[in-house]
């Protein structure tokens, strides 16, 4: 007897294999770059405690939005990581492609573009507007 495919959205383990270098590979091309912009907002700070005497205003206001640019980067990438790494979980878990709001299989055409997507579109639009 033959075994029916019964799940037509179930994923090979060689796509699932596939997904998860794609997704490591991103994720640590984030924490190199992260490692960047700390070495970079660590540069900044020494430069600003060398030269913080005779600073006038102007320079200093400079340097808090040099900082700021710096610390919502990292943020950012930080962020950006933090969601590869739950796509991983969930690749793990076997729900990587469903959302998390409504179950439904997440179009692979917005997975191609973002592979770190963990919600549908219409999901992922409410939560934002509930957020705003
Ligand atoms: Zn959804």
């Amino acid at each position: 007897m033959l075994v029916q495919e019964t799940q037509t959205t179930a994923r090979s383990q060689a796509e699932n294999d596939q997904i998860r270098l794609a997704l490591r590979s991103r994720y640590d091309e984030l924490s190199a770059e992260y490692e960047q912009a700390v070495l970079q907002s660590q540069v900044l700070r020494l430069v600003e405690v060398a030269d913080t005497a005779g600073d006038d205003q102007a320079d200093s206001g400079t340097k808090t939005a040099e900082r700021d640019t710096a610390q919502s980067l990292l943020r950012t990438i930080l962020d950006r990581r933090a969601q590869f790494e739950h796509a991983l979980a969930r690749l793990d878990e076997g729900t990587y492609g469903f959302c998390e709001g409504c179950a439904a299989p997440i179009p692979v055409e917005r997975l191609e573009i973002f592979p770190s997507a963990t919600s549908c579109v219409g999901c992922k639009q409410t939560r934002e507007r509930r957020a705003a």
